[in-house]
């Protein structure tokens, strides 16, 4: 394939020579689209993106709650630190009742609770468009990649020949040039308004589903006063006038922000002045007054989604293009930016020729699964949020209070389940022992989010949390070799016939090279003189290089001892562990008598619900979700389970 040739015209220096096929054309550089530009670049994909509005018309409004397992995806990018030093933390929630005299706080939540076992189990507040500039001014850094402005794509095509490696995208600029762009994938992030979903008519791509009579309003507000004491967290504030919602946000030039969004009803009327007499409404006693009005926006909720994701797994939809829906649970952005880092992924797979081209189909099988579900919880939402507007009867409050409860895991993303796919391992859910019911939580499942764990790195001994340390964002598989207690005796004989299926002629190593790393865990001690001289001089591992080419089991750098005893959920990220039921039997050895005494001794094991005395071998893709979940270190089940996996999808595997 030729390079991009460059030429001396204006018009021409914007894009490559237009026989030149792009790996990658982004339409849109909103949440979905930059983010997307971002991971492929990071996964050396370069991808040509344009949008048909200029940078500034993003700075303010619109989506601005990064929620749990966006901001843990950000930690694996390396973004989530200046996300957060720009933005505020959102950890608690308070439902206030204004119709009463005086007005009552009736109840403070934590905004999720405990039981997500995330290492972020708060929100992280700040306007949508500072995200998008973090993220494409990464994206630059990375590969140098700038988003084309103000340029729109009017329609998309794919070539009839079915041995053709391109789509045809025509794009206009803003003084009416065309130009016609050739590109192997074509991503519409192009927002609800989609013009590429538009396109896609042609091939019998729909948008299907309803408008609600819902109307809401939202409202930045900077430099504002106020005797409410709750602007300090997510404030659900009912009375006979209506509800607002407060959400804490960053500071504006050295003045405090915060937005108020406010149900009106179809009676209602909708000018800033309207609205902010509701809103005064609502809230009185209590004074609220602020110098300047940021952003105004009102809207009626829709619910749609597109019939296809994809189209041949040539051309897809991402984000608001392929999904709208009320931003009640502040889900749009943040299941956007999902889409794309699972597309992202794959994407790379391919274009990086290590993946068969199927596994493209399952960014439509699993972000699809994500959005219907989206869609139900979404409406079920508008219909208890409108009941709670309309009255202050306390049993509305609860009624909404459960429902967010009871939502929590989806809503903050960790409950996100894949269903078995060439990703997913299809073997059923392993039965959780009966550790876990004393530990808590829900153990590891095939298809979702690997749980944190905080460990200590062996060679240097730090505390080490494993996410952050052991799995960043590079596109490779990670496969976890749990251990257990690797100094008991037999094991060393287990991972030396483990080292020997590993290593075979024709193996995984030999085909899979850079994008699988492997990395050990043990519950025994890092102090332990056993384990020194058996990591060094049985096994042999080495402090550096990679293991596959070292012809070991894994370096010691990768390997981390589960010795990190939990204390308190909060300190471990343990989930907190109820008491024991009368139906849990009764513990029977020190693990479970310290587990039902509200102490993880090996915390990775006993979350995963992998037993210290046989091990396990989980394997998790580049996006964090387990592909594939093996108790026992039995050769022949656990490591054949994993070349099975993939086998299904390597290319030269067959
Ligand atoms: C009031 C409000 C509050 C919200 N609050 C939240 C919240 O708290 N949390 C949350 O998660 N979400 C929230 N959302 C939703 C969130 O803003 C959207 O879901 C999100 O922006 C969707 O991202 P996207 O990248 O899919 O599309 P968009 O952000 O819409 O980006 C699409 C991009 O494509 C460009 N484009 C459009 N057409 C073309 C074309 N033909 N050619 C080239 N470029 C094109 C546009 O200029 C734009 O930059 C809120 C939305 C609103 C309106």
């Amino acid at each position: 394939m030729s390079s991009p040739t460059i030429t001396n015209s204006s018009f021409s220096n914007t894009f490559a020579d237009e026989n030149y096929v792009h790996p990658v054309l982004i339409v849109g550089a909103g949440p979905a689209g930059s983010l997307l530009a971002f991971c492929l670049a990071r996964l050396g994909v370069q991808p040509l993106i344009v949008d048909s509005r200029n940078a500034v018309d993003h700075e303010w409004g619109r989506g601005d709650a990064l929620l749990c397992r966006t901001v843990e995806m950000f930690k694996t990018l390396g973004l989530a630190d200046t996300i957060a030093a720009n933005g505020v933390g959102m950890w608690k929630r308070a439902f206030w009742n204004t119709s009463v005299d005086p007005p009552v706080c009736t109840t403070i939540a934590d905004q999720f609770p405990a039981d997500l076992d995330t290492d972020s189990p708060y929100a992280v507040n700040t306007r949508q468009g500072l995200v998008e500039r973090i993220i494409l001014e990464g994206a630059e850094k990375i590969s140098g990649v700038q988003v084309l402005r103000p340029w729109s794509v009017t329609d998309t095509e794919m070539v009839d020949d079915p041995n053709a490696d391109a789509v045809i995208v025509t794009l206009k600029s803003q003084y009416g040039e065309t130009r016609k762009v050739k590109a192997r994938r074509v991503v519409g992030c192009d927002g609800g308004r989609s013009t590429v979903r538009r396109s896609l008519k042609k091939y019998d791509v729909q948008l299907e589903g309803e408008s609600h009579d819902s109307i809401w309003s939202a409202i930045d507000v900077v430099g504002f006063e106020t005797d409410f004491p709750d602007v300090n967290m997510l404030a659900i504030i009912a009375s006979k006038h209506g509800s607002i919602r407060f959400i804490p946000r960053e500071d504006i030039n050295g003045q405090n922000c915060i937005r108020i969004y406010c149900e009106l009803n179809s009676e209602e009327k909708s000018s800033l002045e309207d609205v902010t007499a509701k809103i005064q409404r609502v809230l009185h006693p209590f004074k609220f007054t602020w110098e300047a009005v940021n952003w105004f926006t009102v809207y009626t909720v829709a619910q749609r989604i597109a019939s296809a994701f994809d189209v041949n797994q040539r051309i897809f939809l991402a984000g608001d293009a392929a999904h709208i829906h009320s931003p009640k649970a502040g889900l749009g952005m943040n299941t956007s930016f999902l889409d794309a880092h699972n597309l992202a992924l794959k994407i790379a797979l391919v274009e990086n020729g290590v993946a068969k081209p199927s596994v493209l189909s399952t960014y439509a099988l699993e972000r699809r699964g994500v959005a219907d579900q989206l869609m139900k919880m979404d409406g079920e939402l508008i219909r208890v949020y409108a009941a709670h507007g309309k009255s202050s009867d306390p049993a509305d409050q609860q009624k909404l209070i459960a429902f967010q409860r009871a939502n929590a895991p989806f809503q903050a993303g960790t409950g996100i389940t894949y269903a078995p796919n060439v990703l997913v391992d299809d073997t059923p859910a392993l039965t959780p022992t009966p550790m876990l019911a004393l530990v808590g939580g829900q153990g590891l499942c095939a298809g979702r989010r690997i749980l944190p764990a905080t460990v200590r790195r062996y060679s240097d001994g730090i505390i080490v949390k494993m996410l952050d340390d052991a799995i960043p964002f590079d596109g490779r598989f990670t496969i976890f070799l749990c251990l257990g207690d690797v100094i008991q005796l037999g094991a060393v004989e287990k991972l030396e016939a483990l080292r020997e299926a590993m290593f075979r002629a024709n193996g995984l190593h030999d085909k899979a090279g850079k994008i699988i790393r492997f990395v050990g865990v043990t519950t025994a001690s890092h102090l332990s003189i056993a384990l020194s001289s058996l990591f060094h001089q049985r096994l042999r591992l080495l402090p550096g290089g990679d293991a596959a080419e070292s012809r070991i089991l894994f370096n010691s750098s990768k390997v981390y001892t589960d010795d990190v005893p939990c204390l308190s959920p909060y300190l471990s990220h343990a989930c907190p562990r109820s008491l024991p039921s009368e139906s849990t039997p009764a513990p029977t050895d020190i693990l479970s008598t310290k587990a039902a005494a509200g102490i993880l001794v090996h915390p990775l094991h006993q979350k995963w619900d992998i037993d210290p005395k046989e091990g396990g071998i989980v394997v998790v893709r580049p996006d964090g979700h387990v592909g594939v979940l093996r108790r026992g270190l039995d050769v022949q089940m656990a490591w054949s389970a994993v070349e099975k996996y993939f086998d299904g999808f390597l290319k030269g595997r067959d």
